[in-house]
């Protein structure tokens, strides 16, 4: 029961200090719409804009929504 209890805490700890560090995004990395792989974030003249890590291969992106 203890330990139960303290594993959960330290989790939350250490969810809540990840979103810290990556600011005002809630969603670490999102995964491509086309491909499922991994997505980079990248600034274009709209702003902040996530992108494929496959591009120019996939043309996957998302937009601030989802932050
Ligand atoms: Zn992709």
């Amino acid at each position: 029961m203890k330990c139960r209890t303290e594993t959960g805490g330290f989790n939350k700890r250490l969810t809540a200090r990840r979103i810290e560090a990556r600011g005002k995004c809630r969603i670490p990395s999102p995964d491509s719409p086309l491909c499922g792989k991994s997505m980079r974030q990248r600034q274009s003249t709209k702003g902040e804009l996530w992108g494929c890590s496959r591009f120019p291969a996939c043309k996957g992106t998302r937009g601030e929504e989802i932050c």
